[in-house]
């Protein structure tokens, strides 16, 4: 599953959770009352919730109900039921995995969907066929949401073709999602039989399980059905079934459709027939499944149209959408056979599914779901428009597909045996996924981006005391959905890609494939894996410290990356190293007694001779290590984790810092750009959080004038703003802006501000970084340009030629920014008109106090025409531009009454709070905003979110204490002052004219370097 959109809906949901859990609106309800078991039959027989066995329908003979006599049944349906699945997924008390002692072998699955409002629910037939394990008198399996009906329910003895007598049919689909058929007599291991039974699903508004989804066309709403089982089981709430990914069967899927529409599932259709009674009705038949997880099954009934590759490929690719989509697919067409064809020599075992659907579901909850020969988008990961969308839309569309095609091995053929560790599919997934991609795109570069878009983005997230390690418990389902996170994919794909470094990338591949060869159509563990590429290490006579294994499991096991601190002898040539979990904060009161160490491959390489990559290895046991000789001589530098490969920070001692500066101002390409960004992320996080001095990160960043690769500069601005932000209004502002200046300067010029059709695709990506921070720092071609863009915008607001998407938002921030009143004007109103969030975004970025202000009261009128799903976005942008900060701070404290009062009510206090928080580095501002919290504390007081807001603060004011002065010290000795802006302390509260005069002053200094 491509998980981003997911993690966002997951935020979402926790964030409802906290709500819910605030004394003031949490129900305080018994088990019982938490948990309604309506007894409210309807005069079909049928009931919604429990009891869920029902008497047949009273004219018996056809199994399936028809519209007209089904339609009321849900008509009262819950409406908070994803809530009440919220709570209902803490439970942890009971045991929610399925006995073992029978398991199913094949499914035959008959689904009839009434796809019409009013309606909305599923008819359903099964046949189960299970093999007994060990004698039992009861079945139990998974449903969730389904009416049975109880005289269609039996179970034969399929060595006689006897039925079993059923004794009871105990339904706990409200707590634990299982049904439990007990018999009177034993199911004897050994033996074969066939469960049948008739039910009801709902064709749900939740995303999940067989749910409908819609589209207008013409005018006309359209609605289809469709499938999204996975996290955690959501097969369940469309059919009963043995709902554990190890539990893998055949399924033999029949699906009906009126027939206006068609469908589509895992496999091709045999034969169609029509629906005995219902003339306007079809059966479509379709091939067996090979053996699969139940999370895996996909259905879609729709009005779509199929649209297929026009060039030949072994296996067919059709790409499904609604009609008016489809000159959206041409893209997504183009790039999928060929990755799936490069995984088939990547991994050396064929696709092994007769065809290859991707289909675009309008509503859809996650990015992408793998579903095997039939996987799932939504609309925004499947289609584009190239030409009319930015490159890095393009790429994630690309990469989306990369990721959901790698699933068809990692994840389908073999798949995780249970979800605590779904890293398996989803940690090879992400790996894989940017050689996929690589492979049809290789201008994109993107092994060159892994290290910022995914090892960097682990380091953040891996260095807190609550992170998790990626082999993690998880059993209930709120514990298995909280599994698809940046741990399992982002870290899993960072330990992949280390593994691969040390055991060399050919022996990898090969180990994968035995892998993938000894557990297809089965289920891996951890242990299958390290096995596999033990046994190809050992075959390939590859030397390692100790087994893939525990090298592994140091990884696996325990939560965290180290920091590697080298201390170079300069007199004997080697150096000491030692390791310690890197963490952004220590809780001084944390109770975790855990000692925290790893394998480590130390790789390393020196100034003397680049050709050298040698490795040693810290063990798990070792604080640290004595290496004899590095092979440096002592006016070399020494680079630690070559090309950064590995899961690890690096700091070293000041004299090679000076070194490694030193070569990067003579020469910075001798060192590779995955370890230039290394070094520019390692040494001002390090600095930030005070592990080492701010100079040798300062020194380090000097030499990024002459830098002009993407991955360098975009490793470090982040850690730049920061210092940024942290900086403004402050004494030493202007001379960092001069030195901001010296940098970005040069980076710009060199990728302009013209794109070209002949641009590489990493330029367009380094293009949109520097015009960001060079339009930031008022660079005059920046500003000019982007104006003038602006300004062509403003006469044909509808040709959506003028601007390119990927200059878009920076164009339209400076155009606000450098604007007056009807350049702000023409922002909100582009934005009302076309709903264009970035218009919106640019409207928050103006200067200018009374518009930021009239902007922050318009968001709390209904009808200005800012949509609720923008008014986070909105605030956040505000409190992040440093004038809007202080202006979203005094618009939060003085008007909360008028904020509570308005459509907004009190719903967004906690975020706006959070967003306003990073920006603010003084005790005043602290202060007042504990006030805040104190006279809101009903609001404010118990929230995780405000405690993480103040945190933020305390640790700005803590880094202000011992940096500020420090950076303004560097800055003093190493940046000559840009002449008088040195002089000027910018002040801008109240609007933009001093600053730009500030920024003017500094412009027609450096704009005498610059050249266009
Ligand atoms: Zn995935």
């Amino acid at each position: 599953m491509q998980q981003r959109s997911f993690v966002f809906l997951l935020a979402v949901a926790c964030l409802l959770q906290v709500e819910s859990s605030s004394p003031k609106s949490r129900p305080v309800l018994s088990s019982a009352q938490q948990y309604p078991s309506t007894l409210e039959l309807s005069e079909d027989g049928l009931s919604l919730m429990e009891p869920a066995i029902v008497p047949e329908p009273e004219d018996g003979g056809r199994w399936w109900y028809t519209p007209s006599r089904k339609a009321h049944i849900h008509s009262g349906k819950s409406k908070s039921r994803l809530m009440q699945s919220l709570m209902l997924s803490n439970k942890v008390d009971e045991d929610l995995r399925l006995p073992s002692d029978v398991l199913p072998s094949n499914y035959t699955i008959r689904l009839l969907p009434f796809i019409e409002e009013g309606n909305f629910t599923t008819d359903g037939h099964i046949d189960i066929f299970v093999d007994c394990v060990r004698d039992t008198n009861s079945i139990s399996m998974n449903a969730a949401d389904i009416t049975f009906k109880k005289l269609s329910i039996s179970v034969l003895d399929l060595s006689n073709n006897n039925p079993l007598t059923m004794v009871d049919f105990i339904d706990e689909q409200s707590t634990r999602e299982i049904v439990t058929i007990r018999t009177a007599e034993k199911l004897m291991a050994g033996k074969r039989y066939k469960i049948s039974m008739d039910f009801v699903s709902i064709l749900n508004d939740e995303l999940r399980g067989f749910y409908r989804s819609s589209y207008m066309e013409n005018g006309v709403r359209k609605w289809l059905a469709v499938t999204q089982m996975e996290a955690p089981s959501n097969t369940r709430r469309a059919f009963p079934c043995f709902d554990e990914p190890n539990m893998k069967a055949e399924f033999s899927i029949i699906l009906g459709r009126k027939t206006t529409m068609r469908t589509a599932s895992n496999m091709n259709i045999i034969s169609s027939t029509p629906i005995e009674g219902m003339p306007d009705y079809v059966w479509d038949y379709y091939e067996t499944t090979l053996k699969m997880s139940s999370y895996l099954v996909a259905c879609l009934v729709s009005e779509f149209e199929d649209v297929a590759t026009t060039t030949s490929h072994r296996v067919p690719f059709r790409l499904w959408v609604k009609p008016e989509s489809r000159d959206l697919a041409g893209y997504s067409l183009s790039v999928a056979p060929g990755m799936q064809e490069f995984y088939e020599s990547y991994f050396k075992i064929a696709y092994p599914l007769p065809k290859q659907d991707l289909a675009a579901i309008p509503d859809f909850s996650a990015g992408a779901m793998e579903n095997w020969g039939l996987v799932t988008y939504r609309e925004s990961a499947l289609l584009i428009d190239v030409p009319r969308e930015s490159r890095s839309r393009k790429q994630s569309v690309a990469d989306i597909n990369a990721h959901e095609l790698a699933h068809q091995w990692f994840g389908d053929l073999v798949t995780t045996d249970w979800w605590s560790i779904i890293w398996l599919n989803e940690g090879f997934a992400t790996y894989v996924e940017f050689l996929g991609t690589n492979a049809v795109e290789p201008d994109f570069r993107m092994l060159d981006q892994f290290v910022v878009r995914e090892l960097h983005y682990v380091f953040g997230v891996d260095a807190l005391e609550t992170s998790r390690p990626i082999n993690y418990p998880a059993t209930t389902p709120d514990e298995i959905t909280r599994m698809f996170d940046a741990i399992s994919y982002d870290k899993g794909s960072c330990i992949i890609r280390m593994a691969a470094d040390f055991i060399g990338l050919e022996t990898f591949n090969r180990g994968l494939t035995r892998y993938l060869n000894a557990r297809s159509y089965k289920n891996a563990v951890e242990d299958d894996l390290w096995l596999a590429l033990q046994q190809q290490v050992d075959e390939d006579g590859i030397s390692l410290p100790t087994t893939v294994k525990d090298i592994m499991e140091t990884w696996t096991l325990q939560m965290g990356f180290p920091l590697i601190t080298v201390t170079r002898d300069y007199t004997t040539g080697g150096a000491s190293v030692s390791q310690d979990r890197f963490l952004i904060r220590r809780n001084p009161n944390s109770t975790d007694t855990h000692v925290y160490s790893w394998w480590v491959p130390l790789t390393h390489t020196n100034g003397g001779d680049l050709l050298v990559r040698k490795t040693e290895w810290i063990s798990k046991d070792q604080p640290s290590t004595t290496i004899g000789n590095l092979g440096a001589s002592s006016d070399n530098w020494v680079i630690f984790n070559y090309d950064q490969q590995n899961l690890y920070r690096v700091a070293y001692d000041s004299e090679n810092y000076r070194l490694i500066a030193q070569q990067l101002m003579v020469d910075h390409e001798r060192i590779l750009d995955n370890n230039r960004a290394q070094l520019l992320d390692d040494a001002f996080v390090l600095a930030s959080v005070h592990l080492l001095p701010y100079k040798s990160a300062l020194d380090l960043s000097l030499y990024l004038k002459y830098e002009k690769e993407y991955v360098p500069w975009n490793a470090v601005l982040s850690e730049l703003s920061y210092i940024d932000s942290m900086l403004y209004s402050q004494p030493q502002y202007s001379h960092w802006l001069t030195h901001m200046m010296n940098l970005v300067t040069p980076y710009y010029s060199h990728v302009g501000f013209q794109e070209s059709t002949l641009d590489a695709h990493l330029t367009v990506f380094a293009r949109s970084d520097a015009m960001s921070w060079a339009c930031k720092l008022q660079i005059a071609d920046c500003v000019d340009n982007s104006k003038a863009k602006y300004a062509e915008l403003m006469k044909e607001p509808d040709n959506s030629l003028i601007l390119s998407p990927n200059q878009k938002s920076t164009i339209l921030k400076t155009g606000v920014e450098n604007g007056g009143q009807a350049e702000y004007d023409f922002a909100f109103t582009q934005y009302t008109s076309k709903y264009d969030t970035s218009f919106l975004i640019a409207a928050a970025s103006s200067k200018n106090v009374s518009r930021l202000n009239s902007l922050l009261n318009k968001m709390l009128d209904s009808e200005s025409g800012i949509r609720l799903g923008d008014v986070n976005n909105l605030f956040n942008n505000v409190a992040s531009n440093p004038v809007g900060n202080a202006v979203a701070t005094d618009f939060l404290v003085n008007q909360w009454d008028a904020i509570e009062q308005s459509w907004l009510g009190t719903g967004y206090f906690v975020s706006f709070f959070r967003y306003v928080c990073n920006r603010q580095n003084t005790q005043a501002q602290l202060d007042r905003l504990l006030e805040l919290r104190n006279t809101h504390v009903d609001i404010l007081g118990s929230s995780n979110t405000v405690q993480q807001g103040i945190d933020v603060v305390v640790e700005n004011i803590k880094w202000m204490e011992l940096h500020q002065n420090e950076i303004g010290n560097w800055l003093a000795d190493n940046i000559p002052p840009a002449t008088t802006t040195t002089q000027a302390t910018p002040s801008f509260a109240n609007g933009n004219a001093k600053m730009n005069a500030a920024f003017m002053l500094a412009v027609i200094f450096f704009g005498m370097f610059f050249k266009p």
